[in-house]
C-alpha cells in the first residue's frame, strides 16, 4: 500500500465478471461499488472532520463535553477496518482455474497443514467460523511474525473479536451484503463456494511478510 491521508477505492485485480458463477458480476460490482465505497467516504469524512475540529480549541471542548470523541473513535475504526478487510478480500481471490481455488501450496500450505493437521481441516474449521459469525463479519487467517502459529479470527462488524498486529493471510466477508444477490439467506453455500476462487499464491506472498 502507498502512504496516504486519505482512502480510496482500491480498483479490483480483475474484471467484475472474472469470479462468476461463485460471486457474480452483478453481486460483486454492488459489493466493491457500492459497500466499499462507503467505508472510504465514511473514513474520509471521520478524518475531515478531525482536521476541521482539531485547528480550534473550542471545537474539541465541545466534542469532549458532548462524548463525541468516543463515538468518533468508534465509527474510524468500523470504516478503516471495513476498507482495510474488503482491500484483502479483493487481493485474496482469483479466477476459479487461474489463480483461484485447488489445494494451497508451498509455505502456506506446510502452515496449514501443521497447524491444523490437513487441509481438509482447516477447511471445516474456517468454513464453520465462516458460517457461525454473529450478524454481520468476517472470518480470516492471520499470523504474527513472532507466533509460529496461525490462528482463525472470527471479526464481528469490522473491528471486534480482532487480535491487534496480526497479518492477515486469508478473508472472507460474510456480511449479507457479500452474498444476498447470489445466495439469498444461505450463507454456508456462498462459503463453499468460496474455496472455488481463493487466490493461495497471495497468501503465500502475504505469509512471507511475517515468517
Ligand atoms: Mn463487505
Amino acid at each position: 500500500m502507498e502512504k496516504t491521508r486519505t482512502f480510496t477505492l482500491p480498483k479490483l485485480p480483475y474484471d467484475y465478471n472474472a469470479l462468476a458463477p461463485y460471486i457474480s458480476e452483478e453481486q460483486l460490482k454492488l459489493h466493491h461499488d457500492k459497500h466499499h465505497q462507503k467505508y472510504v467516504n465514511d473514513a474520509n469524512a471521520l478524518f475531515a472532520n478531525i482536521d476541521e475540529a482539531t485547528k480550534t480549541d473550542t471545537q474539541i471542548d465541545y466534542w469532549i463535553k458532548f462524548g463525541y470523541v468516543k463515538a468518533l473513535t468508534k465509527e474510524l475504526t468500523f470504516n478503516i477496518g471495513g476498507h482495510m478487510l474488503h482491500t484483502i478480500f479483493w487481493e485474496n481471490m482469483a479466477q476459479a482455474g487461474k489463480g483461484g481455488g485447488g489445494q494451497p501450496g508451498g509455505a502456506i500450505a506446510d502452515t496449514i497443514n501443521k497447524e491444523f493437521g490437513s487441509f481438509n481441516n482447516f477447511k471445516k474449521l474456517f468454513s464453520a467460523a465462516a458460517t457461525s459469525t454473529e450478524g454481520s463479519g468476517w472470518a480470516v487467517l492471520a499470523m504474527h511474525p513472532c507466533i509460529e502459529r496461525p490462528v482463525i479470527m472470527q471479526i464481528e462488524k469490522h473491528n471486534i473479536n480482532i487480535i491487534p498486529n496480526f497479518q492477515i493471510l486469508l478473508a472472507i466477508d460474510v456480511w449479507e451484503h457479500a452474498y444476498y444477490v447470489d445466495y439469498k439467506n444461505e450463507r454456508p453455500k456462498f462459503v463453499d463456494a468460496f474455496w472455488n476462487i481463493v487466490n493461495w499464491d497471495k497468501a503465500n506472498k502475504t505469509l512471507d511478510l511475517v515468517k
